[in-house]
């Protein structure tokens, strides 16, 4: 359990984790593995896992998307303790509603002098940053509106410009924390301009707000994704001037994909919701992305729980995560072999035909699940199935033929008497053909399914429909 922490007055027993995600598209996978990890770490050290949904980008966040990734994260299985639909003292949990809030610690650091209106103009502001670059510098704030006077601003004002607020960065201080994952970090505030707190518009800018919001949240540990690194010693300048407790920082490395460029829709399915349509099991996708980026010695297919046990941020990799879909569908199949009947039957849906009784249903999902990974796989053994009879091919046929008609004829007279039974269709045609072994299951196999390979033929078999297997037998008899 983390120490006390005290933030804004109030103490917090237990430390917190939290996933903050921008609700401007789907849940991607990378998004997913940092919630993943952030829900890990909590229930490792018994801590609390917050959801913020951070949606102060009123153009680009979309209701939709809100539901979205709460659907998603309640599919992964990675329940929040705090959040949306579980509010609590420490929200609201929509940054879109903590404008008061903000507005009292943006007073706060005004009073500090911490912060400046900035009037520069978005023409201006870019003239500067390319005449720096021409000369070979990093673009940052020249710091035209740092020391503008009062009478200055106040004619600024008068005339009715628009302000930015800026934080006005110490000069001459070294920067230093010690990063999660790549360890100790030095950066010095000289490099750094003077940035923008406040938007024109009145709301919070992303440093601003995300750091806030993790101090007043009680947030002690936050992993995220290595693009905001360079962030960090701008809000812990921040929390600093509002003598706020900043938490500790894992920086998690970027997913790429197998071309070596950052996992996008370009590389096919990227997102939470993609996976789950095309029937991928939360299991095999939380057990995956449990294993990007972070070594583990645990090997096999584990609940959350044995996750959460086994989850160790010294395990979390600084080298760039190759996202392969091969190893995906290996968790996906130790999933899918786990399944029960009704779950299998479940999962498959739609790939089972509407009229199918419950009980013959659940014999095919249980007598297809060791040959297939994605529900896809099951349609055309539904076919055969439940369709019409399979045609065969002329190796096919010829195989069937050298088994002659007696065998056909004992075996279809057995299963007008037994049903769909295997072991009665094929101690039938065993007692009038002598046959036995592939000799006995090939033809068998050939003119009930069409094909000679597949799942096991006795379930498959109990699965189509009555008179079925009868009707196949015969037309070789
Ligand atoms: N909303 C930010 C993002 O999605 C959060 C960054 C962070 O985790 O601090 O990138
Ligand atoms: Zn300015």
């Amino acid at each position: 359990m983390a120490e006390m922490d005290r933030t804004n007055g109030r103490t917090f027993a237990r430390g917190a984790t939290r996933f903050a995600p921008s609700p401007t598209g789907e849940l991607h996978l990378g998004n997913a593995r940092t919630a993943l990890f952030n829900f890990l770490l909590a229930r490792h050290g018994g801590e609390r896992f917050v959801l913020r949904i951070e949606d102060t980008d009123a153009a680009r966040s979309r209701p939709e998307h809100i539901d979205g990734v709460l659907a998603d994260l309640a599919w992964l299985g990675l329940e929040w303790d705090a959040g949306p639909g579980r509010e609590d003292a420490l929200g609201p949990y929509f940054q879109s509603q903590r404008a008061a809030l903000y507005a009292r610690e943006f007073a706060q650091l005004e009073r500090r002098g911490a912060l400046y209106p900035c009037y520069c103009t978005a023409l201006e502001l870019e003239v500067a940053r390319r005449t720096q670059r021409a000369s070979g510098h990093a673009p940052r704030y020249p710091g035209t509106c740092r020391e503008l006077t009062e009478s200055e601003r106040e004619r600024k004002r008068a005339a009715g410009l628009p302000a930015t607020l800026r934080f006005r960065v110490p000069g001459g201080r070294r920067i230093e924390f010690t990063d999660l994952v790549h360890g100790p970090q030095r950066f010095l505030s000289d490099d750094i301009g003077d940035f923008v707190v406040r938007r024109a518009d009145g709301s919070a800018a992303f440093f601003f707000c995300n750091a806030v919001d993790d101090a007043s949240m009680g947030v002690t540990q936050v992993l995220r994704g290595e693009d905001h690194l360079a962030n960090t010693p701008r809000q812990l300048l921040i929390l600093e001037a509002l003598g706020m407790p900043a938490p500790c920082y894992g920086h998690i490395s970027l997913i790429l994909g197998p071309d070596g460029a950052p996992l996008s829709k370009r590389h096919g399915a990227a997102s939470v919701r993609e996976f789950r349509a095309r029937g991928y099991r939360p299991e095999a996708l939380v057990n995956y992305l449990f294993r990007l980026g972070h070594s583990s010695p645990e090997h096999g297919l584990l609940e959350l729980e044995g996750l959460a046990r086994a989850f160790d941020t010294h395990h979390l990799g600084r080298a760039p995560a190759h996202f392969d879909e091969q190893q995906l569908r290996v968790w996906q199949k130790t999933a899918v072999h786990r399944l029960s009947g009704a779950q299998a039957r479940a999962w498959l849906g739609s790939r089972i035909p509407p009229g199918v009784g419950a009980a013959d249903a659940e014999a095919f999902s249980a007598a297809v699940l060791p040959n297939v990974v994605l529900p896809e796989d099951a349609q055309p053994w539904a076919e055969i199935v439940f369709g019409a009879a399979p045609a065969l091919d002329s190796e096919g046929e010829a195989m069937v033929r050298e088994a002659g008609s007696a065998f056909f004829a004992a075996a279809a007279r057995a299963a007008a008497m037994s049903g769909n039974d295997l072991a009665a269709i094929a101690g039938a045609a065993r007692a009038a053909s002598g046959r036995k072994g592939a000799q006995l299951y090939r033809p068998l196999r050939l003119a009930l399914t069409g094909l000679g390979h597949g799942p096991e033929l006795a379930p498959l078999l109990a699965a189509m429909p009555a008179g079925e297997a009868e009707r196949r037998l015969v037309r070789f008899a």
